[in-house]
């Protein structure tokens, strides 16, 4: 215990909550305590990822355990695969029917979330998308697409609107990882429960009805909004943050 503490000062990790898995030493460690396959070790060389970084050595293990948490770390410090490695790996074969759902707050930050998860689900045969712009025409396709996939990044509002529609049928039942990307932004000017993302995430946790689903925050400022949302929502939460804390 004493050398874990050590070795997250080293790496500047704070890490706060009961049962907390041990943080990576490398890459390596992925094949021998979760046997994450070659082939997935091999597309990480392939993207140039050597050494992981300070909030994937702590994230990883915990999501690859199944624990949830709320991760801070700076821009830049590699979120992105801190949640997509371990979805990738959980996921295992295709299913049909997605079973990790991605919230972000832009179009923009969806497309560079996908486009990272094409890069490192190259040696899966899981199927990513991104929900699109929703105009009535397109509805069926978009249904369509959402419904064989096995992960899907959205904005809150376009998943929201497209769960309202009573033409579309699809549901969120075995959503097994819902993630929480740049929750600050997110969160941000929604400290009253009224306001559209609480109520939008009211009914995608709602919809989110699989017994094991595990929700992961992640965000580059620690804001006491979402502190306590996910003290309240989330059991067994384990605090990760990463270098300052820029409240
Ligand atoms: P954040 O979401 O924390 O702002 P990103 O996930 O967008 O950061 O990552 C920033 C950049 O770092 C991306 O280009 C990503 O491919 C790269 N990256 C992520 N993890 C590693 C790693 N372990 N080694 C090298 N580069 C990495
Ligand atoms: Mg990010």
């Amino acid at each position: 215990l004493e050398q874990q503490n050590h070795f997250r000062n080293e790496h500047g990790i704070k890490a706060v909550g009961r049962h907390i898995p041990a943080a990576l030493k490398d890459f390596a460690e992925l094949s021998d305590r979760y046997n994450v396959q070659s082939a997935m070790m091999d597309t990480m060389v392939k993207c140039g990822y050597n050494d992981p970084t300070p909030v994937q050595r702590q994230a990883l293990p915990c999501m690859l355990e199944d624990r949830q948490i709320l991760a801070c770390a700076p821009t830049g410090s590699g979120k992105t695969a801190a949640f997509l490695l371990p979805i990738l790996h959980t996921l295992g074969a295709p299913q049909g029917g997605p079973r990790a759902l991605i919230l972000c707050p832009t179009r923009e930050l969806a497309a560079q979330i996908h486009r990272e998860a094409l890069r490192l689900s190259a040696s899966t045969q899981l199927r990513c998308s991104v929900l699109r712009s929703i105009k009535m025409s397109k509805i069926k396709e978009r249904e369509a697409t959402f419904r064989k996939s096995d992960i899907v990044i959205s904005t809150p509002n376009r998943l929201c609107y497209l769960l309202n529609q009573d033409a579309v049928n699809i549901t969120l039942e075995k959503i097994r990882w819902l993630i929480i990307d740049e929750a600050d932004k997110l969160f941000e000017g929604s400290a009253d429960q009224e306001s559209d993302f609480r109520q939008q995430l009211d009914q995608i946790m709602g919809a989110c009805g699989h017994k094991q689903r595990r929700v992961a925050m992640f965000s580059a400022t620690h804001t006491p909004a979402v502190a306590k949302w996910c003290r309240h929502n989330m059991r067994g939460l384990i605090n990760i943050t990463v270098g300052q804390r820029n409240a």
